[in-house]
């Protein structure tokens, strides 16, 4: 036996004793480009080529749990963006159902602990971006009775209420509403995903919380200076609160090489756009790959995800990392790292790291269990306090 197999041997043993829990996957967005809404076309008890999740392949990567993304274009109008969600929160709820002997949807830590006992995986559901909400808590409180677990205070674009990482910034962080929701999500039990959300984002949120928040898929910005990353002052503030940072895999998020290589390609396209208004998305596209295959780029490695989870541990602490992959998330997995096969690999390269079983124990599930137990104690102890607020947008942000 190589090295790599003894360790490879090392991570089974610990991952039947505590099920590996994976912040985020795209499977229910990938599912819908490809057969709409008539997912009963799809047999995920066989490899489905061309993506990157299913049934055996889950088994394989020992996965015990898994956040499944609710996610809809940020650029959505708000009513539009709730109507697509609750179809894709179906989505996701006819998959589970449609896989008893493999999925079961688990709605707290207690849950996921049974589920995994049982040999089948525990399936939970977070809601990617807050337009989602339509700036109501009414429509908030039915996700969280629906099953979401976690909401991602925006997408790529800043919301009515909050900033994001990856857009003009509006509101200094979160407005008075944008308070009042994080408020409502703790008195819920819902966490506060933090991933996407600019910096200023990050600190009101950190502010607001009485229970520790997630970054669902993210990695440390002074590995990556990326946008999407988590920088190190929010990961300082992050161990005071307890809060779990879930290192991302994608490729422009591990390395600034891929990143910058993506942005040139995305140049190109744009140039060929302004030259020939009247290309088609599909004909500017082959511009991006044909310029591409005569520029071949740089590949992001596995070892540099392990690199992201060393400082994040070195940082925020190791009760305070764990995985989040952004498997099927419509963008390139470092090598390596191709599919949920993939993830004992992770964690057998953090074994050769030093790292150790205790240490590969919590970074893989035991973390986020203990984080969400936190936020359920927080949650009952805010429902004995006060009712569901009866705030509105208009009342608090004069919006
Ligand atoms: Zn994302």
């Amino acid at each position: 036996m190589t090295e790599h197999d003894g360790r490879i041997e090392r991570v089974r043993e610990i991952l039947r004793g505590t099920p590996l829990i994976d912040g985020h996957n795209d499977l229910p967005e990938a599912l819908r480009r490809r057969v709409d809404l008539r997912i009963s076309e799809v047999d995920l008890r066989q490899s489905i080529p061309d993506l990157m999740t299913d049934i055996p392949r889950l088994r394989a990567g020992g996965v015990g749990g898994q956040f499944w993304s609710v996610w809809v274009p940020a650029s959505l109008p708000e009513g539009e963006a709730t109507r697509r969600a609750f179809e894709q929160l179906d989505i996701v709820r006819r998959i589970v159902a449609a896989y008893p002997e493999a999925f079961e949807l688990a709605g707290t830590a207690d849950d996921i602990e049974r589920i995994f006992a049982a040999g089948r995986i525990a399936s939970l559901m977070g809601l990617e971006g807050g337009s989602m909400i339509g700036s109501s808590l009414a429509v908030l409180r039915q996700f969280y009775a629906l099953g979401i677990r976690y909401m991602t205070l925006t997408h790529w674009l800043t919301t009515r209420w909050a900033d994001a990482a990856t857009d003009a910034a509006r509101h200094d962080g979160l407005t008075p509403f944008g308070v009042e929701v994080v408020h409502e999500m703790n008195r819920l039990g819902m966490l506060v995903d933090l991933s996407h959300v600019s910096p200023a984002t990050m600190s009101a949120a950190l502010d607001a919380t009485e229970a520790p928040v997630l970054f669902s898929h993210s990695g440390a910005r002074s590995v990556t200076d990326h946008p999407r990353n988590v920088p190190d002052e929010i990961l300082a503030r992050v161990r005071a609160n307890g809060g779990v940072v879930m290192a991302v895999f994608l490729s422009i998020f591990v390395s600034r090489a891929v990143a910058d290589y993506d942005q040139a390609t995305d140049d190109v396209v744009d140039a060929a756009r302004a030259a020939r208004p009247e290309a088609t998305e599909a004909e500017l596209e082959e511009i991006g790959r044909s310029w591409q295959r005569e520029h071949p780029g740089p590949v992001a490695t596995l070892a540099q995800v392990a690199d992201h989870i060393d400082r994040l541990r070195d940082i925020a602490g190791i009760e305070h990392v764990g995985i989040g992959s952004d498997f099927d998330g419509g963008a390139r997995l470092p090598e390596g790292l191709g599919d949920v096969s993939q993830f004992p690999d992770l964690l057998a390269e953090l074994l050769r790291r030093g790292y150790s079983d205790d240490d590969v124990r919590r970074i893989a599930g035991g973390n986020l269990l203990r984080l969400l137990r936190d936020a359920e104690s927080v949650a009952r102890r805010l429902q004995a306090e006060r009712g569901p607020s009866e705030r509105t947008i208009e009342e608090l942000d004069g919006a």
